[in-house]
């Protein structure tokens, strides 16, 4: 039997997402509970990938399944494509699995041409809502399907407002828009070489083969990459029968939220514009009324659609964002999803839903996506200092966050000047899903135009940026890179800073403070705790890091790199003497003035950490970090080591590498100075003690890490030096403090050979960077400069280094813990690379069975509630598994 390539919204429901994507499958299920939905059909996920697998092509069984459809669509509805009576026009959208609002291409009012334009125009006795639908048709089919230019459309349009002397595109007449919709044909023929089609299922085709293909846009394989969804899920193609919010002042569009999205706040919230459709609420290009403006207007409409809010939100137990038409007087449900909102809005959102007994705290936990909580992580603006400026203009505070930096006003701009360094704020008329890799690289976004739904503000909330939207003071001419406002012409550089929570843009900087965890973030976070079995560690080398850590939830130091303890300047000279020694009397000498800020630094940290566990990692330093190469710099280290300028440069010569990420680093500088281990493992016990000794209910055990260990021989050497030098302190100081010493995992090497390596190991730590570097081959520094070739081919889909490359890299892992846990069954292991506060991977290390994962601070509470939902999933998982086999077992029974 052929497969089923195509579904009715009556042969669908919500569970079947995968292969009807988001839209389709909430379009089934609406209609399957009776609301008002326009009638149609769904074309699979599947066929999109088969699309992709026969050379982008749509091929027969498919196209023969969409005309059975179609007919069946034309039978339910009562109308036919090109039909002299009652003919059917339709919208086709996409629908991933995932939402990607604004990502892929969407087509209205298909299914026109001169003679359907004539037949609606008489029905309805609309002639000027008949050819706008017409112009709008040949514009957005132009763009979408042919990809010819919007701009051109748009320049005519503005041609003929001039000529007519109106200002909006709904003071045009019938005539106008008839002379319109012939030009932008005459332009099509001219860009496209032909007339334009006038067959409706040429068009439908067209238009469905135009969804598929912009599965594949720039813009949407950035979102993807962003949001883990993967390339082979494809998206979904709905057919629509079109409901017109655009024939009259009792018509209009809509989009709606059953709670804030920015907040939280309980309540319907929303925007609406009479006599439009759904592509003018959402490109910002009118400013809209608020939802609750609606009710004046249509009465019933806003009644039913009320109800409908509260049957929707019921059903999906989750906040709902809606679209929807109004079609004289009568409303029709386009669309509904679980809506995308702030962090801030998620969590409360999450805490209400468990306050009205409709999710538990386990689904409260797992509703909430870990990487929107940087944005509550990141700063705010400075409480004082706020209350003493004036802001200078305001917008919509369309996501929240504050941000401060310097105006561009083009995409391409914005992502130049963050290469560089610099923070900006993109400062565009309106933004449009070109704009999404320069709005990423920015800190914020000010919009002229647009409302709390538009492009700009949906797309800014979703990756968490700041965004300020709709301001319509601002005079702006983006040509010549100025704008004006509050009586102050900008320019490109001018620093601004703004408030994406209260819309306001102020002048000039406005420093900002960090975020801390209260309220429904505290309460979500101690519900991810219970149920969290992974430890969540961090990586801090400063008393300062590891204090704001400890706020964030961290229960230990999974990783100090004493190497950046260094990088002060009045540290980096005794690190350089240290380093640029040509004897080992000079090499202890310099090691000697190192030693107390060692110390100093590792009695803070355990004064911070309170006795939770300190994983302190050796001496691991690329040396083209840190030895000088300015002159002035040698010119010092000269003078302080008592040498010439060209011997200390025949040094430096002599400790040039070609390849210094697998150079004289790590343990192999110990092989090389045992006087290095020797120094740093006095610092580590001699503070140690110091501590121990004030605070004896502390259980403060030192774990001693040797990095870049890749044979058992070479620990055992780093790790007697280590002991002698420690078990000395102890004695001399009559101590009974403890410490344990372990090894990074991060050659493939040791992961190899871990059964030798954990005879000598109290713990391993995977530094999965390294690792990672080295499994591939990539160089961990260079690897940026080609990585976009690999996207842009399909070779990759994420980054390795920030993703855990599960199928090599982690394989190693997996085979590094079954090598190692027989040989030393109190093992504990943990992971230490970027990856450790990467979502995707945390639920892996959670599944392989680390005991914890080591992240920078601001990441801590994005693993802590990854670990969570990564045992949610497996305890999930396990009991559906056992509902499973039970009913097998009984059935086997029955038949026994
Ligand atoms: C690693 O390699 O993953 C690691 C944590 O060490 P570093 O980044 O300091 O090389
Ligand atoms: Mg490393």
């Amino acid at each position: 039997m052929a497969k089923k390539w195509v579904y009715l919204f009556t042969e669908g429901n919500a569970d079947m997402r995968e292969l009807l994507g988001g839209k389709g499958a909430n379009l089934a299920e609406m209609t399957n509970i009776g609301l008002p939905v326009p009638q149609g059909f769904t074309i699979t996920t599947e066929a999109c990938t088969q699309y992709y697998e026969d050379g982008r092509e749509i091929n027969q069984e498919i196209r023969g399944q969409i005309n059975e459809y179609i007919a069946k669509m034309e039978k339910i509805t009562g109308k036919k494509f090109g039909d002299k009576e009652n003919p059917l026009l339709v919208s086709v959208r996409s629908g991933a699995r995932a939402s990607m609002p604004g990502m892929m291409d969407t087509i209205l009012n298909l299914g026109l041409n001169e003679d359907v334009v004539d037949v609606i125009s008489k029905k309805s006795n609309n002639p000027r809502w008949a050819w706008d639908c017409y112009r709008r048709f040949i514009q957005m089919y132009s763009d979408v399907v042919m990809e010819v230019g919007k701009k051109y459309f748009e320049e005519l349009i503005d041609k003929m407002k001039d000529n007519r002397g109106v200002k909006q595109d709904v003071e045009l007449t019938a005539d106008d828009l008839k002379e319109l919709a012939y030009q932008f044909k005459d332009e099509y023929k001219e860009k496209v070489g032909e007339p334009f089609p006038d067959d409706p299922k040429e068009q439908l085709m067209g238009a469905i083969k135009a969804v598929f293909r912009s599965w594949d846009n720039p813009r949407a394989n950035v979102y993807r990459r962003d949001n883990d969804i993967p390339y082979s899920w494809g998206t979904a193609v709905n057919v629509q029968s079109m409901a017109f919010g655009n024939m009259g002042d009792d018509c209009g569009t809509g989009v709606a939220f059953t709670r804030d999205p920015a907040t939280g706040e309980r309540g319907l919230f929303g925007e609406f514009l009479t006599n439009a459709q759904g592509e003018d609420v959402v490109a910002g290009v009118r400013t809209p009324m608020r939802i609750s403006e609606m009710e004046q207007k249509f009465p019933e409409a806003f009644a039913q659609f009320k109800d409908v809010c509260q049957i929707l939100e019921k059903h999906y137990r989750d906040m709902q964002d809606m679209e929807f038409t109004v079609e004289n007087g009568k409303l029709y449900m386009l669309q509904t999803r679980n809506g995308k909102r702030t962090a801030q809005a998620a969590l409360k959102i999450a805490c209400d839903l468990v306050d009205e007994g409709m999710r538990t705290e386990e689904e409260a936990v797992s509703m909430i996506d870990p990487r929107n909580l940087d944005t509550l992580l990141h700063p705010q603006f400075d409480v004082k200092a706020l209350k003493a400026a004036t802001p200078m203009g305001k917008g919509l505070g369309a996501s929240p966050g504050a941000a401060c930096g310097k105006v561009v006003f083009t995409a391409d701009d914005a992502v130049e000047w963050a290469n560089r360094g610099e923070d900006v704020i993109l400062v565009r008329l309106e933004t449009s899903p070109e704009d999404i890799t320069g709005m990423k690289s920015a800190q914020g976004i000010l919009t002229v135009r647009g409302g709390m739904t538009s492009h700009a503000a949906v797309v800014a909330r979703g990756m968490g940026e700041c965004c300020v939207a709709g301001c319509g003071d601002i005079t702006m001419d983006e040509e010549n890179k100025r704008f004006k406002l509050g009586g102050k012409e900008y320019h490109e550089g001018d620093i601004i800073s703004i408030d994406g929570s209260t819309g306001n843009i102020y002048d000039g900087v406005i420093p900002t403070v960090d975020a801390q965890i209260a309220g429904e973030f505290g309460r979500i976070m101690a519900w991810a705790d219970k149920f969290r079995r992974l430890k969540v560690r961090t990586n801090a080398d400063t008393p300062r890091d590891a204090k704001k850590a400890r706020e964030l939830g961290a229960e230990g130091i999974g990783l100090c790199r004493t190497e950046h303890m260094f990088f002060e300047a009045d540290r980096i000279a005794a690190f350089r003497e240290m380093i640029c020694s040509d004897t080992v009397e000079e090499r202890v000498e310099a090691l000697d003035k190192i030693l107390p800020y060692q110390q100093g630094d590792f009695k803070a940290l355990y004064e911070a950490l309170e006795g939770n566990p300190v994983t302190i990692r050796f001496l691991d330093p690329p040396l083209h970090e840190f030895v000088p190469t300015e002159e002035a710099d040698i010119k010092k280290l000269a003078e302080a080591k008592g040498k010439s300028v060209d011997e200390i440069k025949d040094i430096i010569d002599g400790l040039h590498e070609f390849n210094p990420m697998m150079g004289h680093r790590g343990c192999r500088l110990t092989v090389a100075y045992p006087e290095i281990a020797r120094m740093q493992t006095k610092a580590v016990i001699r503070a140690a003690i110091e501590v121990h000794n004030e605070h004896k209910d502390w259980d403060l055990r030192p774990e001693i890490m040797i990095p870049l260990v890749c044979d058992v021989k070479e620990l055992k050497f780093v790790k007697k030096i280590v002991v002698e030098t420690a078990d000395e302190e102890i004695r001399k100081a009559n101590s009974d403090i403890k410490y344990e010493v372990g090894t990074m995992i991060e050659i493939p090497r040791a992961a190899l050979t871990a059964n030798e390596i954990a005879s000598e190991a109290d713990f391993f730590c995977f530094g999965t960077n390294d690792l990672t570097q080295m499994t591939y081959g990539f160089s961990r520094d260079d690897a940026g400069k080609f990585l976009d070739a690999y996207y842009d081919n399909k070779i990759f889909e994420n980054d390795p280094f920030s993703k855990l490359d599960q199928t090599g890299v982690g394989k190693l892992l997996e085979m590094t813990i079954k090598l190692g846990r027989p040989v030393n069954p109190s093992l504990h292991i943990g992971i230490c690379g970027e990856h450790g506060g990467d979502p995707s991977s945390v639920e892996f290390c959670h599944k392989i069975g680390l005991d914890y994962v080591s992240c920078s601070p601001f990441r801590v509470p994005i693993a802590r509630l990854a670990a969570a939902q990564a045992s949610i999933k497996e305890r999930e998982e396990r009991k559906s598994m056992e509902i499973l086999l039970s009913s097998k077992s009984k059935k086997e029974k029955v038949l026994v």
